[in-house]
């Protein structure tokens, strides 16, 4: 790596040997262990294959200390991810803004309120970047020299931009009605678009085929183990920027099922370390309306889901089957916790009173989030005097066409003082 965007290594590093502190990958139903290498699921049951890692050898060496004296990114987790060298991508992604939201908080009439802001993540502008660090890190380790994905917009944007920075060819695969924002945002590095005549399953069944095919590093799908591991930096970040401490509730959206897992898996490990106290951390699933498979689920008290055809605004959320929405439900239920889905017109009422009150402008993705934590506290589901946090996943700069119509003309006048101040006296 050259010097200058080389990070310095955290103490606990003299203790890792190669693979760090990586056991394993582990089927999660099976428990058979796989060594590491590029695989999607357990050959014995189908079902997903997990990272373990050695949290004994870790105890007194991954530490607070070690961890605030690492880099402002992601990788000051590096300990808790499963790379084996150095971190390939990413050296400025993660590490985002928790904001104190108490304008928000004081409209809501609620106590403690935190945004975790992954609007400001770095260099795509959503949480993606976190899990898209450790899969193209983990495709430079693995020789791969093509990453590809399966994606509603911003999983395709962060891999554009992830390859175009570590020298690695991108192919994305995107469902054909992609938001121009997002279009643009990622073919300015480069990479080989695909756009898919069907939604985001269809894509990502097609993927999965792709991957059969193709030496190709698709990233939520043959990387898929190493890829979802990134998306606990989100947890690990609330808990050390809380001071150490966990929210007593987490509103996480939930689209493929990635992201709400891991935070809570995030907690886990943490508590696990003797990082932060167990209190019972609560989670919730944020979903719009017109796709809500998860939360059909909660409400029907339904063990597993059923797949649903999506039909809203929040694209980059709108997946109708989702890979990991079993363990969503598990998890979900296991912590106490609940979900809530809001219609289109909550979805931009929200992102509109964020951007009000915090000066935060998200995407539909994040005004689902937070419209689906207000319904939870005005319906009394998260008590208003306890720590709540709303997971932002996503920036509205990408989606502008989600405001279409909400706001009038403003007004234009001559360049004439006169002017000026009938206008604003009138
Ligand atoms: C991908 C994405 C999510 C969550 O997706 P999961 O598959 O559930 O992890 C949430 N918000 C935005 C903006 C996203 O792009």
């Amino acid at each position: 790596m050259p010097t200058a965007t080389s990070q310095p290594e955290s103490p606990a590093a003299a203790d890792r040997s190669a693979q760090g502190y990586v056991k394993s990958l582990r089927g999660k139903e099976s428990g058979i262990d796989y060594p590491i290498e590029p695989r999607t699921i357990c050959d014995t049951d189908f079902g997903p294959v997990e990272v373990t890692y050695d949290y004994a050898a870790m105890k007194g060496k991954v530490t607070r200390a070690s961890i605030e004296a690492g880099p402002r990114s992601l990788w000051r987790y590096r300990d808790l991810l499963p790379i084996s060298g150095e971190p390939r991508a990413g050296l400025r992604s993660g590490f985002t803004p928790l904001v104190r939201a108490d304008r928000l908080a004081q409209h809501l009439g609620c106590k403690e309120l935190y945004i975790k802001d992954d609007s400001a993540n770095y260099p795509s502008f959503s949480y993606k970047d976190r899990v898209v660090s450790v899969a193209v890190t983990k495709a430079f380790e693995f020789g791969f020299d093509c990453v590809g994905c399966a994606s509603t917009g911003n999983l395709a944007h962060s891999v554009a931009a992830h390859a175009a920075a570590a020298g690695m060819e991108a192919v994305v695969m995107v469902p054909h009605d992609l938001e121009a924002g997002k279009m643009a945002a990622m073919r300015v590095f480069g990479p080989r678009v695909v756009r898919i005549e069907g939604n985001y399953d269809d894509v990502n069944r097609l993927c999965s085929q792709i991957a059969d095919k193709y030496n190709w590093a698709i990233v939520n799908v043959n990387l898929r183990p190493f890829y979802t591991e990134g998306a606990k930096t989100h947890g690990f970040e609330i808990a050390e920027q809380m001071g150490w401490r966990l929210p007593q509730h987490t509103v996480s959206p939930v689209a493929g099922g990635t992201i709400l897992p891991k935070i809570y898996k995030a907690y886990k490990e943490f508590i696990e370390l003797g990082l932060v106290e167990d209190n019972g951390a609560k989670m919730y699933g944020a979903q719009a309306q017109g796709c809500n498979p998860i939360v059909t689920a909660l409400e029907e008290d339904a063990e597993l889901f059923r797949p649903q055809k999506p039909d809203t605004i929040a694209k980059s959320i709108a997946i109708g089957n989702p890979a990991d929405g079993y363990y969503v439900l598990k998890d979900i239920r296991e912590s106490g916790g609940g979900g809530a889905s809001a219609t289109d017109d909550e979805i931009v009422a929200a992102m509109k009173l964020l951007a009000e009150t915090e000066g935060i402008f998200t995407e539909p993705a994040g005004g689902t989030t937070l419209a689906c934590a207000i319904k939870l506290i005005e319906n009394g589901t998260i008590p208003k005097d306890e720590s709540i946090c709303v997971c932002i996943t996503g920036n509205g700069l990408k989606t502008i066409e989600a405001l279409d119509g909400q706001f009038d003309e403003a007004a234009a006048i001559p360049a004439k003082m006169k002017d000026f101040s009938a206008l604003i006296d009138g």
